[in-house]
């Protein structure tokens, strides 16, 4: 699986996990077939053929994707779940126990908050938050029974940047396992095992898949004893991602490269564009040399990702006139896809944080989230101006 890792991202992520299969009658496919197959025959009762037996423990379509996930974060195992949130279920439930205790940031993704606060807590396990900008709250979160650190590299909507080395460093003095989630910034631009993390985790649904067309989740790590703990979890709960969605990632994950590069670019553009205008108060991406914490981010990370914010001047109901006369950009839940999605957390993504809540961590009545696509920068700009006109 390892081997091709001498070759560049870009390489990697076409060609890992589907070498063609030149052996004598064999196709030489080109892209990985689509295993559709829910058993495999065999010629010995107890010889499954190939190490495949039922697609639910093992398909090949699935493994391709699996090989070539583990490659592109130059990590040993790679594992494809039916979404984000089954593996971030698998990460959990696989590796902890009644009793233990999770220290997570406290602006995660909302599904991440309802699993660990309405489900994985009713098991027995529990979970206390800290800022993530201040790694000292992590520190002092921290109890004896503390066994997974949780943090996303990139929050959403307000994009707060987790410091990964430090958090990874107070992790391993504690012997905790670190978790991070970089759905945001996807593989092309960072690679958390990189910087000291135990298991990255994504929703694949996002820029990994890119399309907007399939939902997926995958979690990357090097360590076999916690994979065989993942692993064994997937099969036993049985929320793996299904052969043709495989296809689907396979595909999406070979224009990552050119993709998230133009999602940069055309978010850059589209950032300066707003942080220029008279109707909008403040723009927060990570590309702006205005962001708060621009240097901790170019220091860990490869670029800006596509996701932006900014706040529009007035109330509600400006915001709303906005969104409504959009033509180009979707107005839409989710993020990462070709197309450009534009949303409100106070009404959409975020309305179950409590107002309060809300007011206090920034997400104001008309802040905007913008997912920026990789249409021409131009026409998006176009379409903004003449939404905000
Ligand atoms: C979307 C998302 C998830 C959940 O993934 P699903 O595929 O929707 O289950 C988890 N984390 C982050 C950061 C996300 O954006």
């Amino acid at each position: 699986m390892k081997e091709t890792n001498k070759f560049q991202f870009e390489t990697r992520a076409i060609h890992a996990g589907e070498e063609p299969d030149m052996r004598e009658g064999a196709s030489g496919d080109v892209a990985a077939p689509i295993h559709l197959s829910t058993t495999f025959a065999r010629h010995e009762v107890d010889v499954p053929t190939a190490g495949y037996e039922y697609t639910r423990s093992l398909n090949p379509t699935r493994f391709a994707l699996e090989s070539k996930l583990a490659a592109i974060e130059n990590a040993n195992h790679g594992l494809a779940f039916s979404s984000g949130l089954a593996a971030e279920t698998a990460v959990v439930m696989g590796l902890l126990r009644n009793g233990d205790h999770i220290v997570a940031s406290d602006d995660l993704y909302g599904g991440t908050k309802r699993l660990f606060n309405k489900v994985v807590r009713e098991f027995g396990i529990t979970v206390s938050y800290a800022d993530v900008m201040d790694t000292t709250a992590f520190e002092r979160a921290i109890t004896p029974a503390t066994r997974l650190m949780w943090v996303e590299t990139v929050s959403n909507p307000l994009i707060k940047i987790a410091d990964i080395a430090a958090l990874a460093t107070i992790a391993h003095k504690h012997g905790i396992i670190f978790v991070v989630d970089n759905t945001f910034l996807s593989p092309y631009f960072m690679n958390p095992l990189e910087l000291g993390a135990d298991i990255v985790l994504h929703s694949a649904t996002k820029y990994i898949g890119g399309h907007s067309d399939v939902l997926g989740g995958v979690v990357m790590l090097n360590e076999h004893n916690l994979y065989e703990k993942i692993q064994y979890y997937q099969n036993a709960a049985g929320a793996v991602m299904a052969p043709f969605d495989s296809y689907l990632v396979i595909r999406g994950i070979k224009t990552l490269a050119l993709r998230m590069e133009r999602h940069a670019e055309n978010a850059l553009k589209v950032a300066e564009f707003l942080e220029q205008h008279p109707s909008v108060n403040r723009v927060v991406y990570p590309g702006l040399s205005s962001f708060g914490q621009y240097d901790l981010h170019k220091r860990q990370a490869r670029g800006n990702g596509g996701v932006l914010c900014f706040e529009i001047k007035g109330d509600v109901n400006d915001a709303k006139r906005f969104l409504s006369r959009l033509q180009v950009i979707a107005l839409a839940e989710s993020l990462g896809g070709v197309e450009s999605l534009v949303e409100l957390p106070s009404l959409m993504t975020h309305s179950s944080v409590a107002p309060e809540e809300r007011a206090k961590i920034g997400i104001t009545d008309t802040l905007v989230r913008l997912s920026v696509g990789v249409e021409h920068a131009q026409d998006l700009i176009d379409d903004i101006e003449q939404a905000l006109a």
